[in-house]
This record gives C-alpha cells, sequence and structure tokens, in this order.
C-alpha cells in the first residue's frame, strides 16, 4: 500500500509502497478515507536528529478517519464498514487520567513507549493504519470523512482549550484567537457555537484574517507589534478574559500577555517556542497561563455531536496521497487556508 513517510531527519517526506498492516489482538484495521495535515508535523521534521525521540520511517498522519477493514482477536464493539474518527493521544488505559478518559495526560504513556498515529506509531497517511484499542474510535455516522477529518486534532485541540476556559467566556466577555489557520479557524467556530462571546481573531496574513470573518470572528486584527493595543481598543481598555494562541512564538505569546485582561486565561496552543513569564505584577492580576495538549475521549465525541448538529465546517483543500509532500510545502509556506486533507 501507498503510505506517506518521514524517513530521513531533516528530508522532505516521501510517498513509499510498504506492506498493508494486518491487525493483531485487539487492534482494529482502518482502511482511511482521510488524513489531516497538521502544523506540528512540520514542527517535528525540523527537530535535529540528536534526541528525535521517534523511530524512523514514521508513517506520518495524526488525524484520521477510516472504516473498519478488519477486527483483530478479541477486538469488539464495531463491525467491518463502520465509518469512524481517531482519538489520536493514546495512553495506557488503565491511569486515573485514561480512567477519567483523559488519555492526552496519560501517567504512564512515555514510560510504556505508547505513541499517537502519525507522531511515533504509523499514521494515517496510508491506504491502511492500524488502530490500537476499539476505545480510540468515535463512530461518526454519516458524516463527511474529508469535512470530519481534522475535528479529531483541529477540533479537539480548540475545543478542550475553550472547554476549560467556559467559565470565563460568559456574555460580554472577549476572546481572542491568534492564529486563524487550521486549528485557529475551527476555534473560531466553537467560541460561536459554545458561548456568546465577541471574538477577535489576530493573523499575519488578509487571506486568514477573511476566512476567519467569514467563520464567525466579529473583530480581525493585523498580529503585529501594536494588534495587543488594538484589543484594548476594541475592549474599551479592558483586555480579553480569554486569550488563545495559536501560534506559541516570542511575538505571540507576548501579544497574548498583553491582550489579557484581569482575571483571565491565556491558553498557549502553538507550539512556535515562545515563554510568557509569570509573577506579580507581570501580567493582569490573577491571570492564568497554561500549555494545554490535544483533548479527551469524550471531548473528540462531543465535537463530533457538534459536527453533527452543524455548528462546525472544517474549511478543506484536498490532496491525494501523491501530492502530501506538495501539502506540507504549501503548509510551511503558509499557503493552505483552512486545513490540507490527504485522501489515500
Ligand atoms: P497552521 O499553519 O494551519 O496555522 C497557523 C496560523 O498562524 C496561520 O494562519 C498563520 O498565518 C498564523 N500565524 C503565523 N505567524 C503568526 C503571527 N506572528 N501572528 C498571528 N498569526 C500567525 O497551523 P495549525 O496546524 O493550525 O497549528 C497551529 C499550532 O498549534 C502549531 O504550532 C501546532 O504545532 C500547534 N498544535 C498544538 C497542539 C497541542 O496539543 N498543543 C495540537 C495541534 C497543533
Ligand atoms: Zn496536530
Ligand atoms: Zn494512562
Amino acid at each position: 500500500m501507498k503510505a506517506v513517510q518521514y524517513r530521513t531527519v531533516g528530508a522532505a517526506p516521501e510517498v513509499v509502497d510498504i506492506p498493508e498492516p494486518v491487525p493483531g489482538p485487539g487492534q482494529i484495521l482502518l482502511k482511511v478515507s482521510a488524513a489531516g495535515v497538521c502544523h506540528s508535523d512540520i514542527a517535528v521534521m525540523s527537530w535535529p536528529a540528536e534526541g528525535f525521540p521517534y523511530e524512523l520511517p514514521l508513517t506520518l498522519g495524526h488525524e484520521g478517519v477510516g472504516t473498519v477493514a478488519a477486527l483483530g482477536d478479541g477486538s469488539h464493539g464495531f463491525a467491518v464498514g463502520d465509518s469512524v474518527a481517531v482519538y489520536g493521544p493514546w495512553g495506557c488505559g488503565t491511569c486515573v487520567n485514561c480512567a477519567d478518559g483523559r488519555e492526552n495526560y496519560c501517567l504512564r504513556a512515555a514510560d510504556l513507549g505508547i505513541n499517537p498515529p502519525g507522531l511515533g506509531s504509523p499514521g494515517a497517511m496510508a491506504e491502511y493504519m492500524i488502530v490500537d484499542d476499539a476505545r480510540h474510535l468515535t463512530p461518526i455516522g454519516d458524516l463527511d470523512p474529508v469535512k470530519t477529518v481534522s475535528l479529531t486534532d483541529a477540533g479537539l485541540t480548540p475545543y478542550h482549550a475553550i472547554k476549560r476556559s467556559l467559565p470565563k467566556l460568559v456574555p460580554g466577555a472577549t476572546a481572542v484567537v491568534i492564529g486563524t489557520g487550521g486549528l485557529g479557524h475551527v476555534a473560531v467556530q466553537l467560541l460561536r457555537a459554545m458561548t456568546a462571546v465577541r471574538v477577535i481573531a489576530l493573523d499575519v496574513s488578509e487571506e486568514k484574517l477573511a476566512l476567519a470573518r467569514s467563520v464567525g470572528a466579529h473583530d480581525t486584527v493585523i498580529s503585529d507589534e501594536n494588534a495587543a493595543a488594538k484589543v484594548r481598543e476594541l475592549t474599551g481598555g479592558i483586555g480579553a478574559q480569554v486569550v488563545l494562541d495559536f501560534v506559541g512564538a516570542p511575538p505571540t505569546v507576548k501579544t497574548a500577555g498583553a491582550s489579557a485582561s484581569v482575571d483571565s486565561d491565556v491558553t498557549i496552543v502553538g507550539i512556535g517556542g515562545g515563554t510568557l513569564p509569570v509573577g506579580f505584577g507581570v501580567l493582569p492580576f490573577s491571570t492564568s497561563v497554561s500549555a494545554p495538549y490535544w483533548g479527551t475521549r469524550r471531548e473528540l465525541a462531543e465535537v463530533i455531536e457538534l459536527a453533527h448538529a452543524g455548528a462546525v465546517d472544517v474549511h478543506v483543500e484536498t490532496y491525494s496521497i501523491d501530492e502530501a509532500p506538495l501539502a506540507y510545502e504549501r503548509l510551511h509556506d503558509g499557503k493552505i487556508n483552512g486545513r490540507a486533507v490527504i485522501l489515500p
């Protein structure tokens, strides 16, 4: 079968022919319908050889949707042909966090060498993929796989970030979304669907800001050194009660802190290497800064429910599996508006 693999540190991903996998006991084989292209893959492919955490070659793709093709011995809960989304942040299944479905915060995954598909385990950018356990699948029914696949990360990650801040997202409050790419343009929609807050979107690209407006942002601001002052102006000097940074680079975390109101949440989702110092008087009083990771199993089910309700619509550009390297190149160059999706 064809697969998109990262094979050599520093080189571009390659489309290769590899044997079709066979599901072991408890595992499930999916025929992949669609796989999403995430900026985190580009970060992974920029890491140096020394200390690189995953074995190569690595089949990419941590956003996957497919149909059940075969069940390994003892695997149950799904039937051949079922249309399912893959929950990516695999955990051990038995620690206290996993018991809660919070496998994204598994206490033992690192020790046990458990890695998400596409981020250590073979991923979704292939004709077939192995899912290690039925609990890592969420049925999607008649949802369009192409429109649904990115909800497993570009939907789930912002959903998790927003849900933990819901007590602050009351009517009259403001949320700032920095970086309205794959994750950010879904975050805008989730904020509109889940709350009555005012949404201010920041990006460096006018095209991305146009997308942000079309999916529900009330205001858009070019992300430069004046952006935080504009947010303050738009909020009558108060600032935003919740700031979600989907870039996480040094200039954006600075903007995030400077855009925050007293008693706010500043949530850094992007992995751009920025840090935000906290100390008395450094940020507005009682501001919480956090850097969450992906989302919980239950939250994926909730995001899929939002899709069934028609409350979220991922803006998708599709590519064949042979065009996957091109999709990564375009994402690297900031040329994808919304999310790129590979059709194996
Ligand atoms: P993307 O490339 O689709 O979107 C990034 C957006 O940020 C683009 O629209 C780009 O124009 C914009 N941008 C770049 N520099 C900017 C700046 N200085 N100010 C404002 N906007 C700027 O990327 P994505 O796939 O949506 O991922 C976003 C980030 O989230 C990445 O860093 C990714 O690695 C990270 N991520 C984190 C998690 C997590 O669990 N914490 C999960 C998924 C992705
Ligand atoms: Zn991702
Ligand atoms: Zn666990």
